[in-house]
């Protein structure tokens, strides 16, 4: 990335072996890590972010064509305008618009380097990484923050044939399903989308969902498209009807009555929704409430059970990851670095 002076440079994370100790790192380079980088970085604290993927990996994997449901301006971090030329968003937009803002406040990233242990203890944690060409790397922080989204672990069918390469619990794009027979499981919004979105590029599709109805939580500008396409029987699709084995050339199903039956398929799309890492939380010793394994915490600081290691963004529901969003998950820096701040 270029410095002031329009140079490019590059960290190795060599830099930050050894004994240097920082005050914070974040793990996770999305709108909310980003944002509680931002945060560190204005009120002058030593803090890196450690990301697995590439900068907002998140956004970089969602659907190529996606729109966002917000506005831009709900999007923002760090108090960098967000100009969009539509009412709502573009991935392309917000891709760029999250690149200019690690840009603009120099932070220090070190991308496609994986989180594999956090050790030590408040005031002294050691971060344990591997780098993507394989090396070991430790670093020393005081404070960890972690802001890991939700995107990463899809809620998986756990039925034969799912880890068939056909199967995909991520949806993309339309094109390479042009003429085939294509099966899109869950009855929310990225199951809506991806129907509506294959349906118009000539894939023969039907929705399948174990409720009774599609649900009222899908955006009310998609709702009445989807909704008509089926009645108009240009989507199928099968309510109250589960997926229970997934085959090269069909898809077994079965309904609530218990009657099963074949269905010919060539690919599968499970948008079944995604969840947090809970696991890596819990080696982390952060305890987890068994109801909705909501990670017990500071309502005030966002502080976990392990003293010294904060939780931003929809890390902080468990399972409820649509209770917290960008749009809301964004102003958690701010709180946790003040509360940092006050005890370094
Ligand atoms: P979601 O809201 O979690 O919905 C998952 C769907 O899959 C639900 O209908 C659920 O059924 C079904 N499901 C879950 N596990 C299942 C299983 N084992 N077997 C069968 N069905 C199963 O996921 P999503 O639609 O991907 O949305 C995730 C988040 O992204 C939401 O906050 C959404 O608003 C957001 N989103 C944003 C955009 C955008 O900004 N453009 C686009 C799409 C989604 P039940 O209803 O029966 O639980």
């Amino acid at each position: 990335m270029p410095d002031q002076q329009g140079a490019w440079w590059y960290e190795t994370p060599k830099e930050h072996m050894g004994s240097d100790l920082k005050d914070v790192i974040i793990i996770g380079a999305g709108p909310t890590g980003l944002a509680c980088a931002i945060e560190a970085k204005k009120t002058h604290l030593n803090c890196l972010v450690i990301e697995k993927g590439c900068i907002v990996n998140s956004i970089q994997n969602f659907p190529v064509q996606m729109t966002f449901f917000t506005t831009p301006e709900l999007l923002e971090i760090g108090g960098l305008p967000f100009v969009s030329s539509y009412e709502k968003p573009t991935r392309l937009e917000a891709l760029k618009y999250y690149r200019r803002t690690a840009d603009t406040y120099h932070l220090k990233l070190h991308l496609y380097e994986t989180v594999l242990a956090v050790e030590g203890a408040d005031g002294d944690f050691r971060v344990k990484t591997q780098t993507r060409a394989g090396g070991d790397c430790q670093y020393r922080s005081k404070k960890i923050v972690l802001a890991t989204g939700y995107y990463d672990i899809p809620n998986l069918l756990r039925i034969p044939g799912e880890d068939l390469s056909k199967v995909a619990h991520y949806y993309t794009e339309a094109h390479p399903y042009y003429g085939m027979d294509v099966a899109v499981i869950g009855g929310k919004n990225s199951a809506a989308i991806a129907a509506l979105d294959l349906y118009r590029h000539g894939a023969r599709v039907t929705l399948i969902h174990r409720g009774r109805e599609l649900s009222h939580s899908i955006k009310y500008w998609i709702k009445p498209d989807i909704e008509n396409r089926i009645k108009s029987r240009e989507i199928d699709a099968l309510f109250e009807t589960s997926v229970v084995e997934i085959a090269q050339e069909h898809v077994l199903l079965r309904n609530a009555g218990g009657s099963a039956w074949p269905l010919k398929n060539d690919f599968v799309f499970a948008m079944t929704g995604y969840r947090p890492d809970l696991e890596f939380f819990e080696a982390l010793g952060i305890r987890l409430n068994p109801a909705d394994q909501r990670p017990y915490h500071n309502k005030e600081t966002y502080e976990s059970g392990v003293a010294g290691i904060y939780l931003a963004g929809v890390v902080v529901a468990g399972m409820h990851t649509n209770e917290v969003f960008i749009e809301n998950g964004r102003f958690h820096g701010e709180v946790i670095i003040k509360d940092i701040r006050q005890r370094l």
